[in-house]
């Protein structure tokens, strides 16, 4: 799960990283009063979970409540590479010496954590990784010994920040660390973590990504439900419960098993088609739990054809025919559907298809005659 800007500098401050005093809008004239509050000079930030919202206009000074007007009004509701802006983050302005970059994250090659950090900050790191790869100084992490000081004042050393920064900065990353593995989160990135003129380090941006696994032990994350930014589709599916991820092509995709569901969007692709998204509709998923899946896939209005791709093991192949058959039923089909169906009960299942099968509903005997089918009905 991602969070905003301003959930992120919450985060952070919350394990003592130094953020800007600030608050969370969603109005004109609820950003002038939180910056009459805060006092000028301040920054109007659109909250939205891309990059780049300063080249686009999402972020602005501001020298007084006319000019805090003014910005409001233009960046609420601004669109930003397809999000719409809905709230703001109105923090006190900072003086800016130098900018830097840290991240923490899971390198899963290698298995450890894997902190960056650069001198070179303020620019997106998959430029500065590009272009000057020795400008990042890379940390590995084993989750079992942590982060010692000694290897913190290191890596900063590597960094070759400004020297002024040095003590501040481990500091800094000693404690992003711990908002990292305490917090449960796959990446923290402060992207800059600034030097002001007069010697401070602080976070003047957050991108935090938290693991869903870990959401039984953190009752706090509640409060994010309301304020996800998922995609219309998305939301339909989290709320029947399915493991459901958005894609850009034309081919619905339901499956049991996420192994077996990232398969079937490789074979897809191999064959020339696009997935419109990931479903793995899981272990002894019944006939309700399919209904519900197609019916998802059914409302996406990219979606041109659907491939049913079922091995059944615990979930058994006539339950999974008894939910298409239902899904039938229950919703007006917009895009043909092709199943295969292999496993436990297939031969039931079969059976139970071949009593319905039609232009809309088609019986593949494998897993690349379906992808095959179900690309060319796309197609058409
Ligand atoms: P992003 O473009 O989405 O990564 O948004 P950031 O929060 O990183 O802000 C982009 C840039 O705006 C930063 O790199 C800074 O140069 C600038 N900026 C953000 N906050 C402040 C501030 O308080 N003072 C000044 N002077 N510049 C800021
Ligand atoms: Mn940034």
């Amino acid at each position: 799960m991602d969070l905003f800007e301003y959930q992120g500098k919450q985060l952070f401050a919350r394990y003592g990283i130094p953020v800007s005093p600030g608050e969370a809008v969603e109005t004109v004239d609820a950003a002038v009063a939180a910056a009459d509050r805060l006092g000028y000079s301040v920054v109007l930030k659109a909250q939205v979970q891309v990059g780049g919202r300063g080249k686009a206009g999402g972020i602005k000074l501001a020298a007084s409540s006319d000019e805090a007007r003014a910005h409001a009004a233009d960046i609420l509701g601004m669109e930003i590479k397809g999000h719409v802006v809905g709230v703001l983050w109105i923090e006190k302005a900072s003086d800016i010496a130098e900018e830097y970059y840290a991240s923490f994250t899971l390198d899963r090659a290698v298995k450890l954590h894997l902190g960056m950090l650069s001198a070179q900050g303020g620019v997106e790191i998959e430029q500065v990784a590009a272009e000057s790869p020795q400008a990042i100084a890379r940390i590995h992490v084993d989750p079992v010994d942590g982060l010692s000081e000694a290897a913190c004042w290191a890596w900063v050393e590597r960094a070759g920040l400004n020297p002024a920064a040095t003590e501040a900065a481990v500091q800094v990353l000693s404690d992003l660390y711990r908002a990292y593995t305490d917090g449960d989160a796959d990446l923290v990135e402060i992207n800059p973590l600034v030097l002001t003129p007069d010697g401070r380090v602080h976070a003047l941006d957050a991108k935090v990504t938290l693991d869903e696994n870990a959401a039984f032990r953190h009752e706090e994350w509640s409060a994010y439900e309301g304020t996800e930014a998922l995609d219309p589709r998305e939301r339909e599916a989290k709320s029947k419960g399915l493991n459901y991820i958005g894609l850009d092509g034309e081919v619905g995709i339901i499956g049991n098993g996420a192994g077996l569901v990232m398969s079937t969007l490789d074979v897809v692709n191999q064959v020339g088609g696009a997935p419109a998204n990931f479903l793995d509709v899981g272990g002894g998923a019944g006939a309700d739990l399919l209904a519900n899946a197609v019916e998802v896939i059914n409302n996406d209005p990219q979606v041109r054809a659907i491939l049913v791709n079922i091995f059944g093991g615990i979930t058994k192949c006539d339950e999974v025919a008894n939910g298409i058959v239902e899904a039938l039923g229950r919703v007006e089909l917009r895009s043909p559907i092709v199943v295969r169906l292999d496993g436990t009960n297939a031969t039931e299942g079969r059976a139970i298809l071949a009593g319905h099968e039609s232009d809309t509903l088609i019986a593949a005997p494998t897993m690349l005659d379906a992808a095959r089918k179900v690309v060319e009905l796309a197609k058409r």
